[in-house]
C-alpha cells in the first residue's frame, strides 16, 4: 500500500528522470561505472540487511540468499564492469565496395528512461540484475519492486540512494495499482519479471507509446531423464532445484518425464533426495493465496503423491512427488511454483520429446542423459528460453548466455553482453569522406554505370 501523503506522483518521477537522461550526465562511461561501484558497495556492504529482509519475506537463510540473489548479481557488476567500455564501443562492420570508401559501425545508445517491474521470488535478483546492465547502458531507471516482498522493496527504496545516483535511480513502492499508474507513462524501454498473466497487461499498456518490452515470463519448465541416465545424480541434483526457494523459482523443474524403465528406481531416489534438499534449504510458500493453490493442485492431481506435509499456520509445505498425475489435471496445465515435482512416465525419449513439443514453449528445458547424442536430439527437436543438460538453474549464472524465454516463456533477454544491448539502441551509422564524389554515382546512369550498379550494388 502506498502512503496517502507527501508522496510524489509516478507522473512526476518519470518527468524528473527524463529531465535527467536529456542533461547528458548518462553518456560517459565514467558515470556509468560510478554507478556500478556504487551497486558493488550495496551488495558487498549491505549483504546482511538485504539477506534479512529477504529472510522477512520468504524465511530463506542468508546463504541460500547470497547464492541466489547477492552473489549473481555481484558477477554481473563484476563482468559489466570489465566488459563495459568494449561493450560501448563502435562494433566494425564491413562496408561494401560500392559503398567505399567509408567506415560502418553499430553505436550503441542508451535507450533512455527504463522501467524495471520485478517479481517477489529473488526480490534482489530481479531488481538489481536488470538495474546493473540498464545503468551500464547509460540509461535511467524507475525501478518497482514486488508488493509481495515487502521488506526487501523497502530496503531496497531505503539503501539505493546512498550508492547510486538518486536522481537516475527512482524506486517506486507498490502494488498492482502503482504499476498500472507508472505504465500509463511514456517510458523508453519495459523490463517486466512476473506471470505471463500480467506480462500481456504490460505488452498492451506498451503498445500505446511503442515502447519496447522485455518480458520475463513464467511456464512449465520439464526434465526429462532418460534411461540410461545417472539416476542418483539426477535425483540429487533435481532436488536440490526444486527445494531453491521452496519450487517458488521461475527456473525450477515444474515436471519430469522418465523413461519407463528407470521410473521406479528413479522415484525412490528423487524422494530421498527431495527429504533432505527441503531440510537443508528451509523456506515458506510466500502467501496464504499460494499456499492454497498449491494445496489445491496437490489435492486434484489424481495421481499418487509421496510427501507433501504441511504446516498451514507457518505456510510451510514439504516437497511431494506426485506419480503419474491426470494429463488434464491443474498440475499439469498450471506452472507449479512451488514444491510439487509431478513424475510422468513415458515409453521413450521420443515420446517425451513430442510431450513437450505439443505444449507451449517452456522457460527451461533439462535433460539427464549420459549420451551426448541423446541430449543433442532433445535439443534439436525442442525450443525454450534456455537449456541444460545434466544440471539445472546453472545456465543462468554463464554471464553471457541470454537469460530469457520464447513464446509465452517471455520474449528479450538480458546477461552480460545481452543485457547491454536489451537497453541500448543499436544504432547503424555510416561515415563517408565527402571526396571522392564521382558524377558516375549519380543519374541519369551511363551504360557502364549501370553495369557496375548492377554487379556492386545487387
Ligand atoms: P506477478 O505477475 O503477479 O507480479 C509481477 C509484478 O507485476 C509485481 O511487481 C506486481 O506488483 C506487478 N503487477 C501485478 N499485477 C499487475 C497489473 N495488473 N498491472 C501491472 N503490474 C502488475 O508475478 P509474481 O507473482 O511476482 O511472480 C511469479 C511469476 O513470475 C511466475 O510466473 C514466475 O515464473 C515468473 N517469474 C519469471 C522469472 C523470469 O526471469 N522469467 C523470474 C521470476 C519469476
Amino acid at each position: 500500500m502506498r502512503a496517502p501523503s507527501a508522496q510524489t506522483s509516478e507522473a512526476d518521477v518519470v518527468a524528473g528522470l527524463r529531465a535527467v537522461f536529456d542533461d547528458g550526465r548518462t553518456l560517459p562511461l565514467e558515470w556509468r561505472r560510478r554507478q556500478l561501484n556504487g551497486l558493488q558497495r550495496l551488495v558487498t556492504q549491505r549483504e546482511r540487511d538485504l539477506a534479512a529482509a529477504v529472510k522477512a519475506d520468504l524465511g530463506r537463510d542468508a546463504m541460500t540468499t547470497f547464492l541466489a540473489d547477492i552473489g549473481p548479481v555481484r558477477a554481473e557488476i563484476g563482468h559489466s564492469l570489465r566488459s563495459l567500455s568494449r561493450w560501448a564501443s563502435p562494433r566494425r562492420v564491413r562496408v561494401p565496395v560500392a559503398l567505399r570508401p567509408g567506415r560502418a559501425a553499430v553505436e550503441p545508445r542508451p535507450k533512455g528512461i527504463v522501467l524495471v517491474i520485478g517479481a517477489w521470488n529473488f526480490p534482489i535478483l530481479l531488481t538489481l540484475q536488470p538495474l546493473v546492465s540498464a545503468l551500464a547502458a547509460g540509461n535511467v531507471v524507475a525501478l518497482k519492486p514486488s508488493e509481495l516482498a515487502p521488506e526487501t522493496a523497502a530496503v531496497l527504496e531505503r539503501l539505493l540512494p546512498a550508492y547510486v545516483d538518486a536522481e537516475a535511480v527512482r524506486v517506486v513502492t507498490g502494488g498492482a495499482e502503482v504499476s498500472t499508474t507508472l505504465l500509463a507513462e511514456r517510458f523508453d524501454h519495459i523490463f517486466f519479471t512476473g506471470s505471463t498473466r500480467v506480462g500481456r497487461i504490460v505488452a498492451e499498456a506498451a503498445a500505446l507509446h511503442l515502447t519496447p518490452t522485455t518480458l520475463e515470463l513464467g511456464g512449465k519448465s520439464p526434465v526429462i531423464v532418460a534411461a540410461d541416465a545417472d539416476l542418483d545424480v539426477a535425483a540429487r541434483r533435481i532436488a536440490w532445484a526444486k527445494c531453491v526457494n521452496t519450487g517458488q523459482a521461475c527456473l525450477a523443474p515444474d515436471y519430469i518425464l522418465v523413461e519407463a524403465p528407470v521410473r521406479d528406481a528413479f522415484r525412490t531416489r528423487l524422494v530421498e533426495a527431495l527429504r533432505g534438499a527441503a531440510a537443508a534449504q528451509p523456506g515458506r510458500i510466500v502467501d496464504r493465496r499460494q499456499f492454497d493453490r498449491l494445496a489445491g493442485l496437490l489435492r486434484d492431481s489424481g495421481g499418487e503423491v509421496v510427501g507433501g506435509a504441511v504446516d498451514e499456520a507457518a505456510l510451510r509445505m514439504g516437497p511431494a512427488v506426485v506419480v503419474d498425475p491426470a494429463p488434464n489435471s491443474r498440475l499439469m496445465q498450471d506452472e507449479i511454483f512451488g514444491p510439487i515435482l509431478p513424475v510422468v512416465t513415458v515409453p521413450s525419449v521420443d515420446e517425451a520429446v513430442r510431450f513437450v513439443r505439443q505444449r507451449p514453449d517452456p522457460l527451461a528445458l533439462y535433460v539427464f542423459t549420459e549420451f551426448s547424442a541423446t541430449a543433442d536430439a532433445v535439443l534439436a527437436a525442442t525450443t525454450s528460453g534456455t537449456a541444460a543438460v545434466n544440471h539445472l538453474l546453472q545456465q543462468l549464472l554463464v554471464p553471457d548466455l541470454p537469460f530469457g524465454g520464447v513464446g509465452p516463456s517471455g520474449m528479450g533477454a538480458y546477461h552480460g553482453r545481452v543485457g547491454f544491448d536489451t537497453f541500448s539502441h543499436l544504432r547503424g551509422v555510416l561515415r563517408r569522406p565527402t571526396t571522392p564524389d564521382p558524377s558516375i554515382a549519380y543519374p541519369p546512369y551511363g551504360p557502364a554505370t549501370r553495369r557496375l550498379l548492377r554487379r556492386f550494388l545487387g
